[in-house]
Protein backbone atom coordinates (compact mmCIF):
# COMPACT_ATOMS: atom_id res chain seq x y z
CA UNK A 1 0.00 0.00 0.00
CA UNK A 2 0.62 3.69 -0.69
CA UNK A 3 4.15 2.03 -2.89
CA UNK A 4 5.37 0.75 -0.04
CA UNK A 5 5.18 -2.30 2.63
CA UNK A 6 3.32 -2.12 5.65
CA UNK A 7 3.92 -4.04 8.62
CA UNK A 8 3.15 -4.51 12.33
CA UNK A 9 4.29 -6.48 15.28
CA UNK A 10 2.89 -6.61 18.87
CA UNK A 11 3.03 -8.48 21.81
CA UNK A 12 -0.86 -9.39 23.12
CA UNK A 13 -2.06 -11.76 25.90
CA UNK A 14 -5.14 -12.65 23.71
CA UNK A 15 -3.75 -14.14 19.69
CA UNK A 16 -7.36 -13.20 18.65
CA UNK A 17 -7.38 -9.84 19.78
CA UNK A 18 -3.89 -9.46 18.35
CA UNK A 19 -4.65 -10.14 15.19
CA UNK A 20 -7.82 -8.24 15.23
CA UNK A 21 -5.10 -5.06 16.41
CA UNK A 22 -3.10 -6.22 13.26
CA UNK A 23 -6.23 -5.63 11.09
CA UNK A 24 -7.57 -2.44 12.78
CA UNK A 25 -4.53 -1.07 11.46
CA UNK A 26 -4.52 -2.49 8.38
CA UNK A 27 -7.67 -1.21 7.84
CA UNK A 28 -6.60 2.23 8.95
CA UNK A 29 -4.25 2.80 6.44
CA UNK A 30 -6.41 2.09 3.61
CA UNK A 31 -8.83 4.65 5.10
CA UNK A 32 -6.30 7.00 4.79
CA UNK A 33 -4.60 6.62 1.61
CA UNK A 34 -7.99 7.03 0.05
CA UNK A 35 -7.55 10.28 1.64
CA UNK A 36 -4.06 11.26 0.73
CA UNK A 37 -3.06 9.20 -2.33
CA UNK A 38 -2.53 11.42 -5.86
CA UNK A 39 -2.80 8.06 -7.65
CA UNK A 40 -6.78 7.46 -6.36
CA UNK A 41 -8.55 9.67 -8.70
CA UNK A 42 -11.43 10.23 -5.99
CA UNK A 43 -9.08 10.92 -2.94
CA UNK A 44 -9.65 13.88 -1.55
CA UNK A 45 -6.33 15.14 -2.38
CA UNK A 46 -6.65 14.28 -6.35
CA UNK A 47 -9.90 16.85 -6.14
CA UNK A 48 -7.87 19.46 -4.69
CA UNK A 49 -5.40 18.99 -7.14
CA UNK A 50 -7.93 19.17 -9.54
CA UNK A 51 -9.89 22.31 -8.94
CA UNK A 52 -8.05 24.49 -6.25
CA UNK A 53 -5.90 26.96 -8.71
CA UNK A 54 -9.89 27.83 -9.93
CA UNK A 55 -11.29 27.84 -6.47
CA UNK A 56 -11.25 27.09 -3.03
CA UNK A 57 -11.65 23.48 -2.28
CA UNK A 58 -13.12 22.30 0.87
CA UNK A 59 -10.54 19.59 2.63
CA UNK A 60 -11.92 17.50 5.60
CA UNK A 61 -10.58 18.04 8.97
CA UNK A 62 -7.62 15.08 8.96
CA UNK A 63 -6.68 16.11 5.42
CA UNK A 64 -6.47 19.66 5.95
CA UNK A 65 -4.15 19.51 9.50
CA UNK A 66 -1.80 17.24 7.14
CA UNK A 67 -1.10 19.56 4.92
CA UNK A 68 -1.39 22.88 7.57
CA UNK A 69 1.86 20.60 9.24
CA UNK A 70 3.57 20.46 6.07
CA UNK A 71 3.43 23.87 5.36
CA UNK A 72 4.94 24.44 8.78
CA UNK A 73 7.51 22.26 8.23
CA UNK A 74 8.20 23.82 4.79
CA UNK A 75 8.83 27.24 7.04
CA UNK A 76 10.98 25.07 9.54
CA UNK A 77 13.07 23.67 6.70
CA UNK A 78 13.01 27.08 5.12
CA UNK A 79 11.44 25.05 1.95
CA UNK A 80 13.58 22.16 1.76
CA UNK A 81 10.28 20.15 2.71
CA UNK A 82 7.54 21.42 0.26
CA UNK A 83 4.51 19.42 -1.14
CA UNK A 84 3.90 21.53 -3.94
CA UNK A 85 7.14 19.19 -5.41
CA UNK A 86 4.48 18.23 -6.92
CA UNK A 87 4.05 20.42 -9.89
CA UNK A 88 7.18 19.01 -11.01
CA UNK A 89 7.05 15.39 -9.39
CA UNK A 90 3.62 15.10 -11.46
CA UNK A 91 6.00 14.68 -14.19
CA UNK A 92 8.21 11.65 -13.33
CA UNK A 93 6.81 8.14 -13.96
CA UNK A 94 9.81 6.18 -12.39
CA UNK A 95 8.50 3.06 -13.47
CA UNK A 96 8.04 3.54 -16.89
CA UNK A 97 11.69 5.87 -16.19
CA UNK A 98 10.00 8.49 -17.79
CA UNK A 99 11.39 12.36 -16.51
CA UNK A 100 10.31 15.75 -17.14
CA UNK A 101 12.86 17.24 -19.94
CA UNK A 102 14.49 20.58 -19.54
CA UNK A 103 12.57 22.69 -20.25
CA UNK A 104 9.09 21.25 -18.44
CA UNK A 105 11.22 21.62 -15.29
CA UNK A 106 11.71 25.37 -15.96
CA UNK A 107 8.31 26.08 -16.81
CA UNK A 108 6.94 24.34 -13.88
CA UNK A 109 9.34 25.29 -11.00
CA UNK A 110 7.95 28.60 -10.42
CA UNK A 111 4.97 26.08 -9.02
CA UNK A 112 6.96 24.78 -6.44
CA UNK A 113 6.47 27.12 -3.72
CA UNK A 114 4.24 26.33 -0.58
CA UNK A 115 3.92 29.79 0.21
CA UNK A 116 1.19 29.87 -2.81
CA UNK A 117 -0.71 27.56 -1.06
CA UNK A 118 -3.39 29.19 0.75
CA UNK A 119 -5.69 27.79 3.45
CA UNK A 120 -8.56 28.92 5.53
CA UNK A 121 -9.30 27.47 8.64
CA UNK A 122 -12.20 29.03 9.51
CA UNK A 123 -13.54 27.60 6.14
CA UNK A 124 -11.52 24.33 6.23
CA UNK A 125 -10.10 25.05 2.60
CA UNK A 126 -7.29 24.85 0.41
CA UNK A 127 -6.76 27.31 -2.00
CA UNK A 128 -3.89 27.23 -4.94
CA UNK A 129 -1.98 30.46 -6.12
CA UNK A 130 -1.57 29.35 -9.93
CA UNK A 131 -2.59 26.91 -12.36
CA UNK A 132 -0.63 23.86 -13.05
CA UNK A 133 0.06 23.51 -9.43
CA UNK A 134 0.18 20.13 -7.38
CA UNK A 135 0.49 18.88 -4.45
CA UNK A 136 1.91 15.67 -3.12
CA UNK A 137 2.14 14.11 0.68
CA UNK A 138 4.44 11.38 0.03
CA UNK A 139 7.22 12.75 2.51
CA UNK A 140 4.76 12.71 5.56
CA UNK A 141 1.98 9.97 4.75
CA UNK A 142 3.88 7.69 5.66
CA UNK A 143 4.95 8.43 9.06
CA UNK A 144 1.02 9.70 9.51
CA UNK A 145 0.07 6.09 9.20
CA UNK A 146 2.62 4.75 11.57
CA UNK A 147 1.35 7.17 13.94
CA UNK A 148 -1.87 6.27 13.65
CA UNK A 149 -1.11 2.36 14.11
CA UNK A 150 0.76 2.89 16.87
CA UNK A 151 -2.47 5.14 18.34
CA UNK A 152 -4.60 1.78 17.83
CA UNK A 153 -2.25 -0.11 19.72
CA UNK A 154 -1.44 2.32 22.25
CA UNK A 155 -4.95 2.86 23.31
CA UNK A 156 -5.98 -1.43 23.05
CA UNK A 157 -3.57 -1.31 25.91
CA UNK A 158 -0.49 -2.58 23.74
CA UNK A 159 3.31 -1.99 25.51
CA UNK A 160 5.46 -3.80 23.06
CA UNK A 161 5.15 -3.39 19.14
CA UNK A 162 6.64 -1.59 15.84
CA UNK A 163 5.14 -0.40 13.45
CA UNK A 164 6.42 0.29 9.72
CA UNK A 165 5.65 1.78 6.44
CA UNK A 166 8.66 1.50 4.05
CA UNK A 167 11.30 3.51 5.60
CA UNK A 168 9.38 4.86 8.57
CA UNK A 169 8.88 3.35 12.09
CA UNK A 170 7.81 4.38 15.38
CA UNK A 171 8.39 1.50 17.89
CA UNK A 172 5.99 0.88 21.19
CA UNK A 173 8.34 0.26 24.13
CA UNK A 174 11.57 -1.80 24.10
CA UNK A 175 11.55 -5.51 22.60
CA UNK A 176 10.35 -7.07 26.13
CA UNK A 177 13.23 -6.08 28.07
CA UNK A 178 16.05 -5.36 25.20
CA UNK A 179 15.90 -2.43 22.61
CA UNK A 180 14.53 -2.89 19.32
CA UNK A 181 17.68 -2.90 16.83
CA UNK A 182 16.70 -1.33 13.88
CA UNK A 183 18.78 -1.29 10.59
CA UNK A 184 19.72 1.30 8.51
CA UNK A 185 19.94 0.30 4.80
CA UNK A 186 23.64 0.27 2.97
CA UNK A 187 22.08 2.13 -0.03
CA UNK A 188 24.07 0.75 -2.33
CA UNK A 189 24.23 -2.81 -1.20
CA UNK A 190 20.48 -4.55 -1.59
CA UNK A 191 19.55 -6.32 1.26
CA UNK A 192 22.81 -5.15 3.91
CA UNK A 193 22.52 -2.47 6.46
CA UNK A 194 25.19 0.19 6.90
CA UNK A 195 24.42 0.01 10.55
CA UNK A 196 22.12 -0.69 13.31
CA UNK A 197 20.74 1.27 15.81
CA UNK A 198 18.91 0.32 19.13
CA UNK A 199 15.69 2.42 20.08
CA UNK A 200 13.10 1.93 22.17
CA UNK A 201 9.69 4.37 22.50
CA UNK A 202 11.39 6.41 19.52
CA UNK A 203 10.19 6.88 15.66
CA UNK A 204 12.93 6.23 13.13
CA UNK A 205 12.48 7.48 9.16
CA UNK A 206 14.88 7.16 6.78
CA UNK A 207 15.26 8.36 3.18
CA UNK A 208 16.95 6.71 0.49
CA UNK A 209 17.69 7.71 -3.11
CA UNK A 210 17.02 4.05 -3.75
CA UNK A 211 13.67 3.50 -2.91
CA UNK A 212 12.47 5.10 -6.31
CA UNK A 213 14.51 5.92 -8.91
CA UNK A 214 16.02 4.57 -12.51
CA UNK A 215 19.38 5.97 -13.52
CA UNK A 216 20.02 6.79 -17.09
CA UNK A 217 23.61 7.57 -18.33
CA UNK A 218 25.34 7.38 -14.99
CA UNK A 219 22.42 9.68 -13.00
CA UNK A 220 20.14 8.40 -10.77
CA UNK A 221 16.91 10.02 -11.22
CA UNK A 222 15.04 9.03 -7.73
CA UNK A 223 12.07 10.66 -5.99
CA UNK A 224 13.84 13.35 -4.13
CA UNK A 225 13.10 16.79 -5.30
CA UNK A 226 14.97 19.84 -4.33
CA UNK A 227 12.30 22.72 -4.26
CA UNK A 228 15.14 25.05 -5.95
CA UNK A 229 16.09 23.48 -9.11
CA UNK A 230 13.39 20.40 -9.58
CA UNK A 231 15.81 18.14 -10.22
CA UNK A 232 16.38 14.71 -8.04
CA UNK A 233 18.50 15.80 -5.00
CA UNK A 234 22.40 15.12 -5.31
CA UNK A 235 25.29 14.59 -2.42
CA UNK A 236 22.71 12.48 -0.25
CA UNK A 237 22.34 8.92 -0.48
CA UNK A 238 20.75 8.62 2.45
CA UNK A 239 18.91 10.65 5.69
CA UNK A 240 17.87 8.98 8.87
CA UNK A 241 15.98 10.71 11.49
CA UNK A 242 15.28 9.84 14.93
CA UNK A 243 12.50 11.38 17.48
CA UNK A 244 9.57 10.89 19.17
CA UNK A 245 7.04 11.18 16.01
CA UNK A 246 6.95 9.58 13.07
CA UNK A 247 5.02 12.41 10.65
CA UNK A 248 7.83 14.67 12.28
CA UNK A 249 10.74 12.27 11.52
CA UNK A 250 9.14 11.25 8.18
CA UNK A 251 9.06 15.07 6.88
CA UNK A 252 12.52 15.68 8.87
CA UNK A 253 13.82 12.56 6.34
CA UNK A 254 12.76 13.96 3.57
CA UNK A 255 14.79 17.56 4.44
CA UNK A 256 17.72 16.43 5.68
CA UNK A 257 18.25 14.42 2.45
CA UNK A 258 17.54 17.87 0.38
CA UNK A 259 19.34 20.25 2.89
CA UNK A 260 22.80 17.88 2.46
CA UNK A 261 24.84 17.28 5.43
CA UNK A 262 26.12 20.44 6.81
CA UNK A 263 22.66 22.13 6.40
CA UNK A 264 20.63 19.37 7.59
CA UNK A 265 22.70 18.59 10.15
CA UNK A 266 22.14 21.62 11.68
CA UNK A 267 18.41 22.32 11.38
CA UNK A 268 18.73 18.83 13.31
CA UNK A 269 20.67 20.64 16.16
CA UNK A 270 18.29 22.68 16.92
CA UNK A 271 15.61 20.35 17.28
CA UNK A 272 16.56 19.05 20.65
CA UNK A 273 14.51 15.82 20.27
CA UNK A 274 15.63 14.57 16.79
CA UNK A 275 19.06 13.33 16.02
CA UNK A 276 19.86 12.24 13.05
CA UNK A 277 22.47 10.05 10.58
CA UNK A 278 23.40 10.91 6.74
CA UNK A 279 24.97 8.65 4.15
CA UNK A 280 26.62 10.72 1.79
CA UNK A 281 27.38 10.19 -1.85
CA UNK A 282 30.90 8.80 -0.93
CA UNK A 283 29.65 6.19 1.45
CA UNK A 284 30.76 8.45 4.68
CA UNK A 285 28.78 8.71 7.82
CA UNK A 286 27.31 11.91 9.72
CA UNK A 287 26.08 11.94 12.79
CA UNK A 288 24.07 14.80 14.84
CA UNK A 289 25.84 15.93 17.87
CA UNK A 290 23.38 14.11 19.88
CA UNK A 291 24.25 10.59 18.69
CA UNK A 292 27.76 8.58 20.33
CA UNK A 293 29.73 7.31 17.74
CA UNK A 294 30.05 3.55 17.86
P1 LIG B 1 10.55 7.06 1.28
O1 LIG B 1 10.37 6.50 2.65
O2 LIG B 1 9.65 6.48 0.22
O3 LIG B 1 12.01 7.18 0.85
P2 LIG B 1 10.55 9.81 1.92
O4 LIG B 1 10.08 10.11 3.28
O5 LIG B 1 11.97 9.90 1.65
O6 LIG B 1 9.92 8.46 1.40
O7 LIG B 1 9.80 10.80 0.99
C1 LIG B 1 9.99 10.75 -0.40
C2 LIG B 1 8.71 11.19 -1.01
O8 LIG B 1 8.48 12.55 -0.61
C3 LIG B 1 8.74 11.22 -2.51
O9 LIG B 1 8.32 9.99 -3.06
C4 LIG B 1 7.78 12.34 -2.81
O10 LIG B 1 6.45 11.84 -2.76
C5 LIG B 1 7.94 13.29 -1.65
N1 LIG B 1 8.90 14.39 -1.91
C6 LIG B 1 9.91 14.44 -2.81
N2 LIG B 1 10.60 15.60 -2.72
C7 LIG B 1 10.01 16.31 -1.71
C8 LIG B 1 10.26 17.58 -1.11
N3 LIG B 1 11.28 18.38 -1.50
N4 LIG B 1 9.44 17.98 -0.10
C9 LIG B 1 8.42 17.20 0.32
N5 LIG B 1 8.14 15.99 -0.20
C10 LIG B 1 8.92 15.54 -1.19
MG1 LIG C 1 10.36 11.25 4.75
Amino acid sequence: MMGTELSVRLWHEDPEQGRALVEQFFAEAQRINLLMSTYIEDSEISAINRDAADRPVTAGDELFRIIQRSLDISTLTRGAFDITYESVGQHYDFRARARPDAATVAENLPLIDYQMVDLNPARSTVKFGAQGMRINLGGIAKGYVVERGIDILRVAGVRHAVVSAGGDSRLLGDRRGQPWMVGIRDPRVDGEVAMTVPLQNEAISTSGDYERYFDEDGVRYHHIISPSTGNPVTGVHSATVIGPDAVMTDALSTSVFVMGVDLGLRLIATLPDYESIVIDDEGRIFFSDGLMQP
